[in-house]
């Protein structure tokens, strides 16, 4: 049996580590940290009972990725569908609210309402159109060349300042400000309004699902599929140097996959010259500093419909969150910025002991910032939730600097594994066809840092796994291996 060694247990590589394990391969994945799942991880990090999601927690794109749909991951993880998607106070107790239902959403916009429906209508009705462009590499012709084509209209749009005058009032503008900033890059810019179109459609289709538990039973259930093929999970191992670890012989079948920075690749002692030289040029962006907070109960949000969000975006107005992300492009961290905020305890109550809660927050900063944001973070909350700061009962920062000590790959705490413009989406991180393949037999890459980037999709780890099998002489597509 032909062996496949998986560096990191992040959802790229226990999805690439199910899917060989599947096609027959002896899977063993090895992870630098002590707990297995990488960016899947739900640990008590303030107090005794309370659980917090360490990275992701709210999971659109995992719920419409092809491979977890084959898996079956919604059988396997019991999903909250909050109402609202993402929410986005104003001052003065207003707020923009993403809906799940986009009508209820263009009704709550007012004069922006017909705006918001022409933009987000024709993606939200054609997201596998959507995930199926944005899915994989873009170097190919799109399975749906018309929602590919509107895509990439509204992502001109928005990704320019032609943002600046398609609402005519604040709450929609801040709406999509919002949710374009996840991207963690200057705005407005195509990249970043890619990100937040891809989420916003999202938001209107299968809307913004949560696991309950957290996002660590989503890992769960991919190691135990891997383990009861016979395949192994082993954790505190940390590798950093290809040449020293057994992974088998490619001569003979045995594939090598690196659910890692590609910086380990480097590390292999065939890499070709060419090749060491595009992956050294390879550019890591901002960093992210968070806080967890354990509350003695749910955040006084001044508007009612938060309080009922799980996902939340503060910042205020569109001029505030683009100068809050412009800050950061520049080296600097804005008074009030730009946070993004999860509550899973509005739904989840296996979160916290009975009427306490967890709330999950954070800022982009510069790279390798040793910020604290706890103080910024807990003033914005406030600012829109007066009285939060009293119902605070422990908190747990992680300043950009720290993240790379609990995860490798997140270099100088970049959670997008590289940096998100317009060039490294296509060059992610070399120009191919397939760049989950390297020039070294038997070696692949998976994760933020191969298409289709970051997120919890697995699509990286599925697109490694089925280029292994093609080069072996053994394709298959998922319903070879899912049935
Ligand atoms: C704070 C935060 C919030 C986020 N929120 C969301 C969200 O709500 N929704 C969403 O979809 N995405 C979110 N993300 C992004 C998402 O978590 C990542 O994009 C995703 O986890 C990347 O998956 P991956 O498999 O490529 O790698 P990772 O999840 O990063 O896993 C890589 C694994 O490899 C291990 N590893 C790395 N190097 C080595 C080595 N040399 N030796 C051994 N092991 C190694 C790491 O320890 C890690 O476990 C968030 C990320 C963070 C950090």
């Amino acid at each position: 049996m032909a062996r496949a060694t998986v560096i990191g247990s992040g959802p790229n590589g226990l999805a690439a580590g199910v899917a060989l394990g599947r096609a027959g391969y002896d899977v063993r994945v090895l992870e630098s940290a002590s707990t297995i799942g990488g960016g899947l991880r739900t640990q008590e990090l303030t107090l005794p009972g309370f659980r917090h999601d360490v990275c992701s927690a709210v999971h659109p794109a995992a719920r419409s990725s092809p491979i977890f749909r084959a898996f079956g991951l919604d059988d396997r993880v019991d999903w909250i569908h909050p109402d609202i998607s993402y929410a986005h106070p104003l001052d003065g107790g207003r707020a923009a609210i993403a809906w799940r239902d986009i009508e209820r959403t263009a009704a709550g916009l007012g004069v922006d309402g017909d705006a918001w429906l022409t933009r987000l209508r024709p993606l939200s009705t054609h997201i596998d159109g959507v995930v199926d462009f944005t899915g994989n590499q873009l170097l190919r012709v799109p399975g749906d060349p018309i929602t590919a084509a509107r895509y990439a209209i509204r992502m001109l749009e928005q990704g320019t300042p032609l943002a600046s005058s398609a609402f005519l009032g604040d709450a929609a503008a801040a709406l999509m400000s919002g949710v374009v900033a996840h991207a963690n890059a200057p705005l407005p810019s195509l990249a970043a309004a890619a990100a937040g179109l891809l989420l916003a459609a999202h938001g209107h289709a299968g809307g913004w699902a949560y696991p309950r538990g957290g996002a660590q039973t989503i890992a769960d259930a991919l190691v135990a599929d891997i383990e009861v093929r016979g395949g192994t999970v082993e954790t505190d191992v940390h590798v950093t140097d290809l040449d020293a670890l057994d992974w088998g012989d490619p001569g003979r079948g045995d594939l090598l996959v690196l659910n890692t920075s590609p910086r380990l690749a480097l590390t292999h002692s065939d890499i070709p010259a060419g090749y060491a030289r595009t992956l050294t040029r390879y550019r890591y962006g901002p960093g992210v500093a968070k806080v967890d907070f354990a509350l003695d109960g749910p955040v006084p949000w001044a508007n009612a419909d938060v309080a009922t969000a799980p996902t939340v975006h503060l910042g205020g107005t569109r001029a505030e969150v683009w100068a809050s992300e412009n800050a950061v492009a520049a080296g600097r961290v804005s008074d009030r910025p730009y946070v993004l905020l999860v509550q899973p305890s509005v739904f989840d109550s296996t979160r916290a002991p009975a009427g306490n809660a967890v709330l999950w927050a954070y800022i982009h900063v510069p790279a390798g910032s040793d910020l604290d944001p706890t103080e910024r973070i807990t003033a914005q909350i406030e600012r829109f939730a007066p009285g939060f700061r009293d119902r605070i009962l422990a908190h747990h920062a992680v300043p950009a600097s720290a993240r790379e000590a609990i995860n490798p790959a997140e270099i100088g705490g970049d959670i997008s594994g590289g940096l998100f413009d317009i060039r490294q989406a296509l060059r992610r991180p070399a120009l191919s066809p397939t760049p989950w393949r390297t020039p070294m037999q038997g070696v692949y890459l998976t994760s933020g840092s191969t298409p289709p980037g970051p997120g919890v999709h697995g699509m990286a780890g599925w697109h490694a796994a089925r280029t292994a099998l093609a080069d072996a002489g053994t394709p298959a597509t998922l319903a070879d291996l899912f049935g």
